[in-house]
């Protein structure tokens, strides 16, 4: 499990409730759950131990002792992984917290502990009450205060029935004043000063077994993916949407290829039951209100047959587990680190180098076919298969006499939109006019002004 910790390094640190991978002793319990090796977590009492009990499961599963193990579990539990039942209650020793006590009874007048207990008789001539023992004489009942003897019951004496008589202060009660002894240290305390503290018992919340084993493992391994490619990873990003909102996303993948920078928007949707519309319906708005068009969701267990064809109309790359295990399992192309500089544009030669350089198959006036079915040229394409997504760039290069207006960017966008190529690149020289650029900006189209082609 030491590699957990190094293969995540450089990711930013996640929020919310993801990121178990990175408790690594937290980690090991979940696993041991996952894989069956340890069915329910339940405590032994241990009066031995400063606690009172131990998980003997948590502390052999991760090298813990005592309060370690208790804080495992309980974080488990705040995180909504594992579910506390009541298995019992401890008595503590105000003083010394020993769980090692022992009631002892007492008089409820006085306190004092020296108590009898037995059959309560009433001498009626003297009104002497006292335990049956103290009139018990050689076969006889004798009064041990007014010395006569107790003949007939109902009569001269009576029974009060079995009670409890205070040898020090003689009040005769029925339920004695509890307190507790303690063992370690002596002392004797009320009952209404010893602390309780439950123990508890934990089972694996059945609900978070899907989410559990993603998170696991597959979720570190295509975290390492996302890197190998030179991608930064930002769990549970917040995009600032067009409309204003501002919108979660699980994971958000960004690359600065100088030229062009790729943002992938992956969400990852769990559940036991298969994946519905709606759930892909909102990641598709969040990603388009948030403008980013590389959309991947990973699946488990699977999409639903109406999510599934809206997952490929709207062009969502969706990885299910088996999917996800191809990806990982591949032998990974060359690294990727993104652009060591800048990009400037000095010729189509060196725009070509500077893109096969990155690892970009690059087309000069590549014909692409369009959905309406007419075929467009584009002065240069580049194309990049990463195995969670092929990038596309359309790049554009017009020249005139003086800056451009919105004609020609127009129709570039036009072209790139029904040949479906949301990365696009338009050089301009001398450049383009306000309006040109703003209508750029506003389509996603990134823009260099050059002097010349
Ligand atoms: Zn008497
Ligand atoms: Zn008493
Ligand atoms: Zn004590």
């Amino acid at each position: 499990m030491a590699g957990v910790d190094k293969e995540v390094e450089g990711i930013e640190a996640p929020r919310g409730t993801s990121g178990l991978a990175k408790d690594e002793l937290a980690t090991k319990v979940v696993a041991g759950m996952l894989a069956s090796r340890i069915v329910d977590i339940k405590p032994q009492l241990d009066f031995t131990t400063e606690l009172g009990f131990v998980y003997p499961v948590v502390e052999q599963t991760a090298s813990v002792k005592g309060k370690e193990a208790v804080a495992i579990v309980e974080s488990l539990t705040e995180r909504g992984i594992l579910r506390r039942s009541y298995f019992d209650r401890l008595l503590r020793c105000p003083r010394c917290q020993s769980i090692n006590l022992r009631p002892s009874t007492h008089c409820p007048k006085c306190g004092s502990g020296d108590i009898a207990r037995g059959r309560i008789l009433e001498h009626l001539a003297c009104n002497y009450v006292g335990v049956e023992d103290e009139f018990a004489t050689k076969g006889k009942y004798m009064c041990p205060r007014c010395k006569l003897e107790l003949r007939t019951v109902g009569a001269d004496y009576v029974s009060r029935g079995v009670l409890r008589k205070c040898r020090d202060c003689s009040e005769v009660f029925g339920a004695p004043m509890l307190k507790w002894r303690c063992l370690k240290c002596s002392s004797l305390a009320d009952e209404d000063a010893i602390q309780e503290v439950n123990v508890y018992a934990y089972t694996l919340d059945e609900g978070q077994r899907n989410w559990l084993e993603f998170e696991l493992d597959p979720k570190v391994r295509f975290l390492e993916f996302l890197r190998h490619y030179g991608y930064k990873v930002t769990e549970n990003a917040r995009v600032k949407g067009r409309s204003g909102a501002e919108h979660k996303i699980d994971m958000l993948a960004t690359r600065d290829d100088g030229i062009i920078t790729h943002s992938i928007a992956i969400g990852v949707e769990i559940s036991r039951e298969n994946i519905g519309l709606e759930r892909i319906l909102d990641f598709d708005v969040k990603a388009y209100d948030g403008g980013i068009h590389n959309k991947v969701m990973i699946i488990i267990p699977k999409l639903g047959e109406e999510a599934e064809k809206f997952a490929s109309h709207q062009r969502i790359k969706v990885f299910e587990p088996r999917d996800l295990e191809t990806l990982l399992s591949g032998r990974p192309k060359a690294g990727h680190t993104g652009a060591k500089e800048p990009f400037e544009f000095k010729s189509k030669s060196q725009l070509v180098q500077y893109l096969e350089k990155q690892g970009y198959k690059v087309k000069e006036d590549a014909e692409v076919k369009g959905r309406s079915g007419a075929t467009h040229t584009v002065d240069v394409v580049a194309t990049k298969e990463e195995g969670i997504i092929t990038h596309r760039i359309a790049i554009a290069m017009e020249g005139a006499e003086s800056p451009m207006g919105l004609g020609k960017v127009f129709d570039f966008d036009d072209k790139a939109y029904d040949a479906g190529i949301s990365d696009k690149v338009f050089i301009a020289a001398p450049g383009l006019t306000k309006e040109a650029r703003q209508f750029a900006q506003r389509q996603g189209i990134r823009v260099f002004e050059v002097d010349r082609l």
